[in-house]
């Protein structure tokens, strides 16, 4: 036990390298995209720090170029997620008690790790796995992991010294226990930094993990539990299994020592772990802890005194990033009739500007959608507006997945406020445009409001700040994260949390306190300096 109150350095964001031509950075990354390239890797689960093969093996393919086999996982099955479990809960005593700033440590460590000689892997891997061009994978596999670690750890201590008062003659203190069990983790493809986060804001927290990432992820997230192993995490406290969805869903909303649920991924399938975790509630020790974070319908709302470039670049930027496999990509607009003409110009010349392939190629800006179950989604969207009368395609509209899944950045034009997709989330490089009469701000902020079961991001474009506070004012509950003059992606720990209400999750806002708070249980002292003798109180004389 330390005699003395720790103080973790202060949190600073991890600055974004630039991989312009001729820079170190370029040139590392390349290089090991290149060495990664030539290897096909064995991937295991790892439970208990053991690493388990069941030979049941996978094949693992870059998006945007299918036929590279990059290697194989080996799937498990209900068995291997109850040895998880196990191998958690065996390692949950000695984790829980073990000192904090050792925890911070560790997660410090892991940042300065992954600052430095794991950076290019992990933006490799995300490259490769992912299909994120260079500056895609450095924001978000390096700095926002990066960012995530360091400060958590800040946040932690900031919940730790949160104490409450004592009056003379008594103290009172409260201890953040972790939850009474283990953590379920269950990730998305698309950031490789949401996976690790979603494993270790618990873990830090003091909590012990089970691990399962989404099939099109697993290759980077071989590399992060490397880098949580190289950090010197303690085996068992993070176990990472591959089994599908129901199998693990089914073996872990039935066990007792369930504590907590840390998702993110689409509305459809929390809703349903939701029902599960309610149909199980019986068999728990505790209330488990549900925080998910899904989709999103992110919009963009363009006053009439707008800079039409300024709304051009929010549309293209915030649209077309990453392919728009982003769960705060905007996918619906609404323009006001003043600058629409302008304003489609410019989307239309900055989308034919912009180059398709593979991110293994720098200059191209839109690379491949993640596998062809998302490819076929999306193609049979664009499909359908074809077919439709009160929509019309103006940029983009093509397809192909004879080489890799690419479609190409599409923009469609509709009549119709309610079309299918301007309500719901597509999930790739699609993004609906609705024009508005100028004069009909206000009721167009009030359809905007009802147009979608989704709350996430959303964007206003205004240079009049009456129109700002208006909208700030009728959409309040229309986005958990509002931007003002700027595309609604982006969110960078410690200056934007991340969450959303309604259908998109519990708001419990990724990289703040409001997040790491939900893995603790929180034990109340009363101590009395001084216990009473005489149990008569003086009102009794
Ligand atoms: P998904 O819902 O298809 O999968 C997410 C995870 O759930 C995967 O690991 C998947 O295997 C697992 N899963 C699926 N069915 C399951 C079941 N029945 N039981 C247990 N696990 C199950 O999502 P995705 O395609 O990986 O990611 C895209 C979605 O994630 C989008 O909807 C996007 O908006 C959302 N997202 C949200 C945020 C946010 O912060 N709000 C961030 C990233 C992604």
């Amino acid at each position: 036990m330390a005699n003395a109150f720790f103080t973790p350095p202060i949190a600073e964001n991890e600055p974004v390298l630039g991989y312009a031509p001729g820079s170190d950075e370029r040139e590392e990354l390349q290089a090991t995209v290149k060495a990664l390239k030539s290897q096909q890797i064995d991937a295991p689960m790892i439970i208990g720090g053991k690493e388990v093969r069941t030979g049941n093996t996978v094949s693992m393919h870059p998006p945007y170029e299918h036929a590279h086999n990059l290697g194989s996982f080996h799937m498990g099955d209900a068995s291997h997620v109850q040895d998880a479990i196990d191998a958690a809960l065996a390692a949950r005593e000695k984790w829980a008690s073990t000192p904090w700033q050792d925890r911070a440590a560790i997660f410090l460590k892991c940042a300065e790790l992954l600052a430095g000689p794991f950076r290019q892997k992990m933006n490799a891997a995300t490259l490769l796995c992912q299909s994120k061009n260079a500056n895609q994978a450095e924001i978000d596999a390096a700095c926002e992991m990066i960012d995530f670690f360091r400060f958590n750890v800040q946040y932690m201590t900031d919940i730790y010294s949160d104490q409450p008062e004592s009056p003379l003659g008594l103290w009172n203190r409260i201890e953040y226990r972790p939850l009474e069990g283990f953590v379920f983790a269950i990730t998305p493809f698309n950031f490789t930094s949401i996976c690790a986060n979603l494993c270790a804001a618990p873990a830090m927290m003091g909590n012990v993990v089970v691990w399962k990432p989404s099939d099109t992820q697993i290759y980077s997230a071989q590399v992060v539990m490397e880098l949580f192993k190289a950090a010197g995490l303690p085996d068992g406290v993070i176990n990472i299994v591959y089994a599908d969805g129901p199998t693990a869903g089914d073996v872990v909303f039935k066990h007792r020592d369930f504590a907590g649920l840390h998702f993110t991924g689409s509305t459809a399938v929390f809703q349903h772990l939701w029902k599960e975790i309610g149909n199980n509630i019986n068999n728990y020790r505790s209330y488990p802890r549900i925080v998910g974070e899904t989709g999103g319908k992110d919009f963009i709302m363009a006053h009439k005194s707008a800079v039409p470039a300024q709304v051009a670049t929010g549309i293209v930027r915030g649209s077309f990033e990453f392919q728009g496999q982003k769960c705060s990509a905007s996918s619906r607009v609404y323009l006001p009739s003043n600058i629409s003409d302008e304003v489609l110009k410019q989307v239309k010349e900055d989308v034919a500007s912009m180059k398709m392939g593979t991110p293994e190629d720098f200059s191209n800006f839109i690379n491949a959608v993640i596998d062809e179950k998302s490819f076929d989604k999306i193609a049979g969207y664009i499909d359908y507006v074809k077919q439709q009368d009160d929509a019309e395609i103006i940029c983009g509209g093509g397809y192909d997945k004879s080489v890799g899944y690419f479609i190409e950045p599409t923009v469609v034009l509709t009549t119709n406020p309610k079309f299918r997709t301007m309500c719901e989330e597509i999930f790739g490089p699609v993004v609906t445009i609705y024009v508005y009469d100028e004069n009909k701000y206000e009721e167009t902020l009030e359809l905007l409001d009802n147009t979608s079961d989704y709350a996430l991001t959303g964007a206003i474009f205004a240079q009049e700040r009456y129109a700002i506070i208006t909208a700030t004012e009728k959409l309040q509950n229309s986005a958990g994260n509002f931007y003002i003059n700027d595309r609604p992606t982006g969110a960078v720990v410690g200056q934007q949390p991340f969450g959303g209400a309604r259908g998109s999750g519990t708001n419990d806002k990724a990289g703040s306190f409001l997040n790491l708070v939900r893995w603790v249980s929180p034990r109340t002292f009363k101590e009395n300096l001084v216990p009473p003798t005489d149990y008569r109180y003086p009102f009794l004389g």
